[in-house]
């Protein structure tokens, strides 16, 4: 995983250098003012050598100028370093979920894919830059000082260092608690996204049914054990950030100890024991980055994880190699013998043999569930069949580019999907090149210009979120002439008309079969207006296509379709 991680720095491996060579001169620029300290005590002062201390001024103050510079580099090009590879992954991320077939999103809820794209990849971006700032910085100082103080005085380093390793057992100690509840901590932030994305979306829905306090408590249930998460987190934390301090204390007083007593035998000099005060209270910092870096490792890692897991999901449904367009669609459709079921569950379909020449209209039929939106859906190949073949002028959907079926199909369904923004934004979605005119022709056809210029601002109205200022009727009748836009030669319908009151599906019904002429058109339908229309009619039940006929013919029959004729298509719905 990590290699996969380093993989994002390759872009951007002359940034990731400038930074960590930048890091390396910070850390040099502070081991060198003890130095200039303990050549102060040590010669100038006893020396009262004026001309030597305003070198090492003028020396300092370019040096200070320099490190302003470095400070800037690493400052804005390790943050530019971050920000540049969360883009990367945020963009990768976004294409690989473009990519994924409906079986990953029937499986995955969408909070938490919203919180990967989010927060994850932040922390990610976060740790890409300072992590490795972070080592260098800190390494090159621990060691550095480590180095310059032996030079000093070996006996006093070797008594201040011998703490050091009591400090690295308790931060590798307080690393895994850290780790352990930040990922925890991770995973119920999610949830909570999920759970709040859930019932926000289903807000209409919650208020219906008064149910507003069982959401407070069950959001509340989350939050809730999220806060007792982030207190151990923080107690943790407390104890290592108190911990770390403790043992800097301890150094300094080692240090002052031991240093005054060599000072008092004699064996060291007086501005040697000031380096040595001065580089313990340096060494504060390089630990706390480390600690720091600890922190920002396990979270950064933690939604990388994240990251790579949807990453590494499979599209299980993509071109193959050899692909090719779809080209010049009559639009004849075939089954051959398709079998079909969703992941271990029993089949839906089974035998599935069908012929529909370009340009018919056939409406299928068949007790709810039994696999009608199914055996569309495999048109489009939103989902991969288990054995058979399904063919489009006789063309294996299987064998040609996913762009080009899918774009010689259309569906219109009973709940219509806008998106947030205009009524001319959403049927451009239909043909993203449309012109004007051909976007207002075909509200027209769809029966949808006059109630779309009523609105107060006409094409440019905002519908809201999802389309919530609309009616049923208006919402499928901006997708109708969405499809008009998008002009596929294979349309599905599927129970396009089964919410709405009479009255509009008669309307709709009209722009309906305007939109179905030329086109060959699968119906799915309860109503016996839209069944009748159809040329052919075939009955789906359990064990497949069960009977296949005309209005007529299939009455005659006194099977399948003579009873849902009497217990569904009958009644008074008939218009
Ligand atoms: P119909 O459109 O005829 O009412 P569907 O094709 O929607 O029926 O569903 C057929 C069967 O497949 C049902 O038993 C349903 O529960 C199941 N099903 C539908 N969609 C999914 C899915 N995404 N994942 C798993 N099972 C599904
Ligand atoms: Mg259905």
């Amino acid at each position: 995983m990590i290699r996969q991680f380093i993989e994002y720095y390759k872009p951007h491996k002359w940034l990731f250098f400038l930074d960590m060579f930048a890091a390396t001169l910070v850390a040099v620029t502070d081991l060198i003012f003890p130095q200039v300290t303990r050549t102060f005590i040590n010669d100038i002062i006893p020396d009262n050598n004026m001309e030597l201390l305003v070198k090492i001024a003028i020396a300092l103050f370019f040096l200070y100028i320099l490190r302003f510079f470095l400070d800037y580099i690493v400052g804005y090009y390790g943050h530019l370093l971050g920000v540049r590879m969360e883009y990367d992954m945020r963009k990768d991320m976004f294409h690989h979920l473009q990519k994924l077939s409906f079986k990953y999103y029937d499986e995955t809820k969408t909070g938490h894919i919203m919180s990967r794209l989010v927060n994850d990849l932040n922390e990610i971006s976060e740790l890409a830059h300072h992590g490795p700032e972070d080592i260098f910085i800190s390494g090159l100082m621990l060691l550095g000082s480590f180095g310059l103080l032996l030079g000093i005085n070996v006996k006093l380093t070797l008594i201040v260092f011998s703490i050091v390793p009591f400090l690295v057992i308790f931060a590798i100690v307080y690393n895994s608690k850290l780790r352990r509840t930040f990922r925890q901590m991770r995973e119920k932030l999610s949830d909570i996204n999920a759970g709040l994305e859930d019932s926000i979306s289903g807000v209409r829905v919650v208020k219906s049914f008064t149910n507003e306090p069982f959401e407070e408590k069950k959001f509340d249930h989350g939050n809730e054990s999220f806060k007792i998460l982030r207190g151990r987190s923080v107690r943790h934390l407390g104890i290592f950030t108190g911990g770390i301090n403790f043992f800097s204390n301890i150094l300094n007083l080692t240090t002052l100890a031991f240093g005054g007593y060599f000072l008092y035998r004699g064996e060291i000099e007086t501005g040697d024991l000031f380096a040595y005060i001065i580089y313990m209270g340096l060494m504060i910092q390089p630990v706390k980055r480390l600690a720091n870096f600890v922190e920002q490792f396990q979270r950064g890692m933690a939604g990388f994880r994240r990251f790579s897991e949807v990453m590494a999901v499979e599209p299980d449904i993509r071109d193959r190699e050899d692909a090719q367009d779809l080209m010049d669609v009559e639009g004849r459709v075939r089954f051959e013998n398709v079998a079909f079921s969703y992941g271990d569950r029993e089949a839906v379909l089974r035998n599935i043999n069908l012929e529909v020449p370009a340009g018919q209209t056939i409406a299928i039929v068949g007790p709810s569930g039994v696999g009608k939106t199914t055996l569309c859906n495999l048109i489009p190949r939103f989902y991969e069949i288990d054995s058979g073949k399904i063919l489009i002028d006789d063309q294996n959907i299987q064998e040609v580019t996913m762009e080009s079926l899918r774009g010689n199909i259309g569906i219109v369904q009973q709940d219509v999907f806008l998106f947030t923004g205009t009524v001319y934004e959403n049927l451009l979605y239909g043909n993203l090149d449309a012109s004007e005119e051909e976007v207002m022709e075909a509200a027209k056809k769809a029966n949808a210009y006059e109630f779309i210029m009523a609105m107060p601002q006409g094409f440019q109205t905002y519908i809201g979120e999802r389309g919530v200022k609309l009616s049923g009727g208006q919402k499928q009748r901006l997708s109708i002439a969405r499809m008009f836009l998008k002009n596929p030669p294979i349309l599905i319908l599927d129970e396009a008309t089964s919410s709405l009151d009479n009255k509009s599906e008669a309307v709709i019904q009209e722009s309906i079969s305007e939109l179905a002429k030329d086109r060959t058109t699968f119906v799915i339908a309860h109503r016996m207006a839209t069944i009748r229309n159809a040329q052919r009619i075939i009955v789906l039940t359990e064990k497949g296509i069960e009977e296949e006929g005309n209005h007529a013919e299939l009455m005659k029959l006194r099977g399948e379709y003579f009873k849902l004729y009497n217990s569904q298509f009958k009644p008074s719905e008939v218009v």
